[in-house]
């Protein structure tokens, strides 16, 4: 037997008693021959005491523990030495004074040291995963993600839904990113994608009357490297049949505050609020917008429409408009708001205007000649702005001027509470985008109902869709919409995409035929179990709750991978690598 108990069990009311524990040696404190040893197990910590003029058998092995040593420890429990109580850690009122200590493994010396407050290279860390997942942070992120996951499936499996695996080696399936494609030795020259969601395989367990589906699911995209995505991660997947939106949002936000209930200890007060994507953008500049702190965006266009300032009356003659937020007080150097306009201009805007509100209630700008009093009131009192704020002004159409402010907004809101939780839906989506080729491209994607036919028929480019985003703490948690379920339809879509018939047949054909089997009306939604747990553990991206993530470039330092196989391999696939290939070959032999 290796242990009778975890250590995390030994508080006061076990001292007295004789315990078997096992674990890793974290911490070795000599003191004059008397080793003191932090036992950790997946439950915590508790002290050792080996102490040689007690038990003289000890002395060999008290001299020879390393860290992270596997040990195998016999001893007493007991009351520490009054002063000695060690009031952060759950078992320091007692410790383990050792009968015998048994070494199951001995440990090289660490690459890096397992503390928390340690910070090491993001490469070394995932090298030596195994080590790194030994620490507090770590193993507490696991346990938040799989009290999460438990959460899910229990609450779903109550509410009626049946789990149903979906293939990872598919026909590409269409969310906008690159597939990951695997080749086919039957079939040379034929590859599976791997799926970038189990989005039709899901559409069509509602035409095989599935009425409830749900799966934690893996998904693959090959994005290019931004931010925080990783090239795998995992979703909830879920869809029901005879359902509409508002179903949908009840079932996510019941499930998603139990989740949040399990790993947070209290749910969510729901139901959560709701804007449109619409109101989303005029008010915040964002379809995913942080509600923790205020910073609205205000419209000046009518207080310019008609002041001397001719730069701004033009734009807003042409159509544009005027608009601000109110930053708050804040520094006013000349230097930092000329970082601020240097800053606007990188995020699209032809400039930017600052102002200052003064002591008399007047503002210092570079533009103040133009204004009249009057009109200087009316911008302070559409900002609300009070002595030292500082108000940023963009003049443009009104999309680009939104998305400039609104990223300026993120850049110098502050969130109030470090632990907080904003959760929003944000609905009526548009239909279409228009992609980087002047084309248009789903907002979502092609499967989309949108809110009216008619609508689509008539304006493609502003038809709204049956479609919505759950967002927290300005982050997209995840997707959904009502499903196109009429194939006349779904080729209408197509259509307006630009996928001509044939390539539609081609590509998506076999899901157009089963749309024509009596598909029932039905309704869906997925979102990311890394990012709720990231989000719910206050971490600063995904990988730290992903138990064997890759880098921001998709690469894992622990196996090396992804890397070179054997020409064999090749030829059995019937590849042959291009001089490119063969030139990244040469320049990362290993992997
Ligand atoms: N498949 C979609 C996604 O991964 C979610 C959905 O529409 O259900 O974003």
């Amino acid at each position: 037997m290796y242990r009778d108990t975890y250590v995390g069990n030994l508080d006061a009311e076990a001292a007295g008693t004789t315990v078997t524990i096992a674990g890793w040696a974290a911490r070795i404190r000599d003191q004059g021959g008397v080793a003191f040893v932090d036992l950790r197990d997946a439950s915590g910590l508790v002290q050792v005491v080996i102490a040689p003029d007690e038990v003289p058998e000890l002395v060999d092995v008290a001299r020879s523990l390393k860290r992270e040593y596997c040990l195998k420890i016999i001893g007493d429990v007991r009351a520490r030495p009054p002063g000695t109580e060690n009031l952060d850690l759950p078992t320091g009122a007692v410790e383990v004074a050792a009968r015998t200590v048994e070494v199951l493994s001995t440990a090289q010396p660490l690459p890096f040291q397992l503390d928390d407050s340690i910070e090491t290279d993001e490469q070394v860390r995932l090298q030596y995963r195994y080590l790194d997942l030994r620490r507090d942070r770590m193993s507490r992120n696991l346990k938040a993600r799989s009290r999460a996951v438990a959460a899910i499936h229990n609450n779903l499996d109550a509410a009626g839904f049946m789990e149903v695996e979906t293939p990872t080696l598919i026909k590409s399936t269409p969310e906008g990113a690159r597939d990951v494609l695997v080749p086919s030795r039957h079939r040379q020259g034929h590859f599976y994608a791997l799926p970038q969601s189990p989005q039709l395989f899901k559409q069509l367990l509602m035409v095989a009357g599935v009425d409830r589906y749900y799966q934690i699911a893996r998904c693959y995209r090959d994005e290019d490297f931004r931010a925080d995505r990783q090239i795998e991660f995992t979703q909830l997947d879920l869809e029901g049949s005879f359902w509409g939106q508002d179903e949908v949002l009840a079932t996510i936000e019941s499930v998603v505050s139990d989740a949040v209930a399990a790993v947070r200890g209290e749910g969510l007060s729901l139901p959560l609020s709701q804007m449109t994507y619409a109101e989303a953008i005029d008010r915040f500049g964002s379809d995913k917008p942080d509600l923790r702190f205020g910073m609205e965006i205000a419209d000046l266009s009518d207080v310019f429409a008609a002041s001397e300032f001719n730069a701004f009356a033009s734009v807003v003659e042409g159509g544009g408009v005027v608009r601000a937020i109110n930053i708050g007080e804040s520094e006013s150097s000349r230097s930092h708001l000329d970082g601020i306009i240097e800053r606007a201009k990188e995020l699209g805007a032809k400039g930017l205007v600052w102002m200052v509100v003064e002591q008399d209630g007047t503002i210092r700008s570079p533009v103040a000649k133009f204004l009249e009093s009057g009109e200087m009131d009316a911008i302070r009192q559409a900002l609300s702005g009070e002595l030292g704020d500082v108000l940023l002004l963009v003049a443009d159409e009104h999309r680009r001027a939104s998305h400039v402010l609104g990223q300026l907004r993120l850049d110098h809101g502050r969130p109030d509470g470090h632990d907080d939780l904003s959760f929003l839906w944000v609905t009526d989506f548009p239909v279409f985008e228009v992609a980087d080729d002047g084309g248009l491209a789903p907002a979502h994607h092609p499967f989309t109902a949108p809110r009216s036919v008619e609508e689509l028929r008539d304006s493609p480019e502003t038809a709204v869709a049956k479609a919505y985003d759950l967002v927290v703490n300005g982050v997209e948690l995840g997707s959904g919409s009502v499903r196109i379920h009429d194939p006349a339809v779904q080729q209408e879509v197509f259509d307006i995409l630009g996928i001509a018939p044939e390539e539609a047949h081609q590509r998506f054909g076999w899901f157009l035929e089963a749309l024509r089997y009596g598909t029932p009306p039905h309704a869906g939604f997925a979102f990311g179990i890394d990012r709720l747990v990231s989000v719910l553990q206050n971490e600063p991206n995904i990988r730290e709750v992903m138990p064997f993530p890759k880098t921001q470039t998709g690469f894992d330092p622990l196996t090396s991978s992804p890397s070179p196989v054997t020409e064999d391999q090749l030829a059995e696939l019937g590849i042959e690598l291009r001089p490119d290939a063969e030139e990244s070959l040469e320049a990362h032999p290993a992997g």
